[in-house]
């Protein structure tokens, strides 16, 4: 990434929020597509559940819907096919048959890069909270056996928790308040367009990271301020933005 980006990213943000002296003292952090390559998986469960249900559609357009709580998905393919909401019961019925079909696929890798980021994040003292629209424990609770010591258990906001999910930017806000930061100290680490107009929508400074197979256009549409490769490019480059942000 070049130097001159990041500057101007940075004072680009500054001159929307009318601020001078931007910082970074937390970052709040999506999960899947970020901490686990585990998008395709999620993509995969969903299209062989949805499929079975009689409903066509296809495995690419669940890439789209990244972020959003599984509720808020199951509702809109229900709108999109019956014309209707789903019941709270039909909900809790595919949401499990996805997750089991999740489940059943294993665990699932870390990110390449991911655990450099947390590090970095560690020896900064940057605050860290997990802020994910998944309510798979299965994938929340390897976080601390993959990432030790990188989230306070206080300090996670999954789908239970809020009651408009991403692109709302409630998760988001949540994230501050467990953060005990404002927005112009934060920075938000997102892989999905919808995530990241959370982010956004929240007015933290939101890095958007390729890691699938969304085009790098679609999360600088969305409001990402930086947009990385990779979580390695990403991890690789956060040094640099922390030093930049630190002696503005
Ligand atoms: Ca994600």
């Amino acid at each position: 990434m070049n130097i001159d980006l990041i500057h101007k990213a940075v004072a680009d943000y500054e001159a929307r929020h009318g601020i001078s002296n931007f910082h970074i003292a937390a970052a709040l952090i999506d999960m899947d597509g970020v901490l686990y390559d585990s998008m395709k998986y999620h993509t995969l469960a969903w299209h062989r559940m949805i499929s079975e249900q009689g409903i066509e559609c296809t495995r690419e357009e669940f890439y789209l819907y990244e972020g959003m709580t599984g509720k808020a998905t199951i509702n809109l393919l229900f709108e999109r096919v019956y014309g209707r909401s789903a019941s709270d019961e039909e909900v809790q019925t595919l949401y499990e048959q996805k997750a089991k079909y999740f489940v059943e696929i294993g665990r699932k890798e870390m990110m390449p890069g991911a655990t450099q980021m947390l590090r970095v994040l560690m020896d900064h003292d940057i605050t860290r909270v997990l802020v994910t629209g998944s309510a798979q424990n299965s994938l929340i609770r390897y976080i601390d056996e993959d990432y030790p010591g990188a989230f306070d258990p206080q300090r996670r906001i999954t789908a239970l928790d809020v009651k408009r999910g991403k692109p709302d930017p409630e998760p988001y806000l949540m994230g501050l308040q467990k953060a005990a930061t404002t927005h112009t100290s934060t920075i938000v680490i997102e892989n999905a367009p919808l995530g990241v107009e959370s982010g956004h929508a929240a007015g933290c400074f939101t890095i958007g990271i390729t890691t699938g197979p969304i085009p790098a256009e679609e999360l600088k549409k969305a409001g990402a301020d930086l947009v990385f490769d990779s979580m390695q490019d990403f991890a690789d480059t956060l040094p640099l933005i922390l030093d930049i942000t630190a002696s503005r």
